[in-house]
């Protein structure tokens, strides 16, 4: 994130925002500004340097009259500089002679307006405020001439127009960034969470990491106090084909389906997890040979006598499970895993929608992997 607010950073706001002098050129054809506005501008910061002072002075005794911009502009040197720097926009107002620079130190106002924490109500208000001070000015100067004035006057609206449109979205463009920042924050927080975290979010069941370390501490305790512990590996049978024939939202209900009655099958305190994509790995403690073969044909044959059904698409899910025992030569839970993982294979290669039990068949059968 520092990166990207680094790029920000030393990127033009112009840039940021996709302004271009061509952007530029069509706002201002949209605005109908032509040769004799430019020519106006001429008039009009005339009138504007021979009042500015005035101009200011009354500007910010009008600023001044409001609690929520006193508080802004508590500070009486904040004050002068503001002052000093609104004479200056003031005698630049509508010098187009580079229309990028133009707009790049409109922009840059915009952005430090925004970041004093100044409301964009106040800003454009003021705009407002101003247009009305200066047009007093011309309407002194040319009161005998109104269609002069009259000209002026929309050339000052098209120019102080110009200007809005660059405030308005500053503060858009600013808004939108803090709203990225936070996004890009939550986004890693939430990633953060989910690694503290011990539980699939799509399965509800363990995630890839506490399976693993119940089932080392279950693995240990086992050989320790001589228990018998049986490992299930259960993958779902063509569940590409699932996902391809009703969507992925579909495939993962089929996944919670899955583990959720598989959860529903072992006893409390056996352990089951989410090991990869549609893989499940189900630690049965003090279980025998036997036993985890019933336990795993009771899940298969669960799992396929239920048409699952969700959202209008509704299929028959089968699963295929191998299963071994912790025997004394295992000193490693990850042996275990891949022992059943390879059974699992064995049971998928002979036809799927089966349990089948490890054997040295299972492992040669696997190098064909
Ligand atoms: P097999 O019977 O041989 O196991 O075939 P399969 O299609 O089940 O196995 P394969 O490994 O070819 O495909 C597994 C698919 O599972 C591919 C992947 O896109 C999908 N998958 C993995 N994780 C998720 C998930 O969280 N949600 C969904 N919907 N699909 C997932
Ligand atoms: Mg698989
Ligand atoms: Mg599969």
């Amino acid at each position: 994130m520092a990166e990207q607010q680094g790029t920000r950073a030393s990127s033009s706001l112009c840039d940021q925002l996709q302004i271009t002098t061509e952007e530029l050129q069509t706002r201002l054809a949209f605005l109908s500004f032509g040769e004799q506005d430019a020519r106006n501008l001429v008039e009009i910061r005339d009138v504007i340097a021979s009042y500015i002072d005035e101009i200011i002075g009354e500007f910010y005794d009008h600023l001044l009259q409001f609690e929520e911009l006193r508080k802004i502009l508590a500070d009486p040197a904040l004050v002068e500089r503001l002052k000093e720097s609104q004479r200056r926009y003031l005698f630049s107002l509508g010098q187009l002679g580079d229309p990028a620079e133009y707009a790049e130190a409109r922009l840059r106002i915009g952005l430090t307006h925004e970041r004093v924490g100044l409301k964009q109500k106040w800003y454009l208000g003021a705009y407002h405020k101003l247009f009305g001070l200066i047009l007093q000015r011309l309407a002194f100067r040319y009161s005998g001439d109104e269609s002069r004035l009259s000209s002026l006057v929309l050339t000052l609206n098209k120019i102080v127009t110009l200007d809005e449109i660059f405030v308005v979205e500053t503060y858009y463009h600013a808004t939108m960034q803090r709203l990225e920042d936070s996004l890009c924050q939550l986004k890693e927080a939430h990633r953060q969470l989910e690694g503290l975290s011990r539980r699939d979010s799509l399965t509800l069941v363990n995630n890839r990491r506490a399976l693993m370390e119940s089932l080392t501490t279950e693995f240990h305790r086992s050989r320790r106090y001589q228990h018998q512990f049986a490992l299930l590996f259960l993958d779902v049978d063509h569940f590409k084909k699932i996902n391809d024939r009703h969507g992925h939202a579909f495939g993962d209900h089929v996944l919670l389906h899955v583990a959720q009655s598989a959860r529903g099958m072992i006893r409390p305190h056996d352990i089951i997890g989410r090991y990869g994509g549609e893989e499940f790995v189900i630690g049965l403690v003090e279980c025998d040979k036997l036993g985890a073969l019933q336990i795993a044909e009771r899940i298969r044959l669960k799992i396929a006598q239920e048409q699952f059904t969700w959202e209008h698409h509704s299929t028959v899910v089968t699963v295929s499970i191998g299963v071994v025992m912790l025997s004394p030569e295992i000193d490693q839970v990850e042996t275990l895993v891949t022992r059943a993982d390879q059974a699992m294979y064995y049971a998928k290669h002979r036809g799927r929608n089966r349990v089948e039990l490890y054997s040295k068949a299972c492992a040669s059968e696997n190098q064909l992997r």
